[in-house]
């Protein structure tokens, strides 16, 4: 059999990398402490379970779901977007629940892309933005991410002819993986304006607004004035209710953007299993208590790990939102080098920022959604191999 040439452009997924590194690891008999992997080992909330178990026993939940989602579920979406951001929503023609952000991330290059069209993608980023846009058969341009520049991306330095062929502009904050927060207000409204100028539209992925900490709360892109005119917020459960396994996530803003990406899905799939639907209505809905509890935890494990990350010879800034820490390593070494060290001297796994870009490399990242005496373990082991060094 010969399988589509279009496979050929997509590397193999960051993860599926690093997991095959670690398998071997243990295979050896090494017990890997995981710093790679962003996904939250504490418990989805319980009265959010509770509520799902209630809904699968519901016959009227074991059929086909619609695409577009329970109407209880987009009016829960846009309530927690008043309420949250004070985002006025149409729960009707501005909201689209997804299997999972990733999917919608996925999808939308479909809405926009054409062979030869270029997606404007932060670099470092999310490895979907730019694998979408391969997909689709446009090209990716990369918009460095740079230290010097507070991590936001310098739209005047993207050349003329580049942005006369980009359809589309990626952008997050809070950031994944330099855990950077937009502190500087005008900035989406930059980006608004940037769009209109260009005919582009944005996607706004805000993952992460809801995993602060020190009191922080993160701004949405889509309470930046026009925003709703050119682009879309994609966000999710994932990460706010500790629900990454379950699978749903919601797009919201431009409704010509959302309808066109309803009828992209619509012909792809089915929509969400509707206990699920059922269980993110209840988490978008009762008390929103149990983040800041959450997030105390990860608090706390920022502030052990990032001192010890600074005493290795590491440098690294203080998030203020997500459960990242993004470390620069020292210099002359390659962060897939530094990460192998990590992995065959200390037993400790982290990601090396080339995977996330070019503009990764110097870098890694360490992931806090690992259980507190993990975490004091991996501190331990990072500690005793900084002793052994020299
Ligand atoms: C985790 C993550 C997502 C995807 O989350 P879903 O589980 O698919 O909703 C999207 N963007 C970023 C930056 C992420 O880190």
């Amino acid at each position: 059999m010969r399988v589509a040439k279009r496979l050929d452009r997509l590397p193999r997924y960051l993860f599926v990398e690093i997991s095959g590194k670690i398998a071997e690891k243990r295979a050896e008999g090494v017990d890997v402490i995981n710093f790679a992997i962003g996904d939250p080992e504490l418990p989805t909330p319980s009265h959010i379970i509770e509520y799902m178990c209630e809904a699968a026993h519901d016959p009227a939940n074991h059929r086909y779901p619609e695409t577009a989602g329970l109407p209880q579920l987009r009016e829960a979406i846009a309530g927690w977007y008043q309420r949250r951001l004070s985002v006025a929503l149409d729960p009707n023609r501005e909201v689209l629940p997804l299997i999972g952000s990733k999917e919608g991330i996925g999808h939308i290059a479909f809405v926009f892309i054409e062979p030869g069209d270029i997606a404007l993608v932060p670099d470092p980023g999310y490895p979907v933005y730019a694998r979408g846009t391969l997909l689709a058969g446009g090209e990716p341009y990369f918009m460095p991410l740079r230290a010097e520049n507070d991590f936001l991306p310098d739209f005047e330095n993207i050349p003329k002819d580049i942005v006369r062929r980009a359809k589309l502009m990626w952008l997050n904050y809070p950031n994944n993986p330099t855990g950077v927060t937009v502190d500087r207000p005008d900035f989406f409204e930059k980006a608004v304006y940037f769009a209109r100028q260009h005919s582009l539209a944005i996607c706004h992925d805000a993952a992460y607004t809801e995993v602060a900490f020190d009191g922080y709360k993160p701004p949405s892109f889509m309470q930046a004035a026009g925003a709703k005119e050119v682009g879309v917020e994609f966000h999710s459960l994932s990460k706010t209710y500790h629900m990454t396994g379950w699978r749903i996530g919601m797009v919201v803003g431009n409704a010509e953007m959302i309808n066109a990406l309803f009828r992209v899905k619509s012909n792809l799939d089915s929509g969400i299993p509707q206990a699920i639907q059922h269980a993110a209505i209840k988490a978008l809905n009762s008390s929103q208590e149990y983040i800041l509890e959450y997030n105390a935890i990860l608090q706390r494990r920022r502030d052990k790990l990032i001192q010890v990350i600074n005493q290795i010879g590491l440098r690294a800034r203080v998030p203020k939102a997500t459960f990242y820490i993004w470390a620069s390593v020292p210099q002359g070494c390659t962060s897939t080098d530094f990460a192998d060290k990590l992995l065959n001297e200390a037993g400790v796994a982290v990601t090396p920022g080339i995977g996330y870009g070019k503009e990764g490399e110097g870098y890694i990242r360490f992931s806090l959604t690992l259980p507190d005496d993990r975490l004091e373990q991996g501190i331990e082991r990072l500690l005793s191999w900084q002793g052994r060094q020299k």
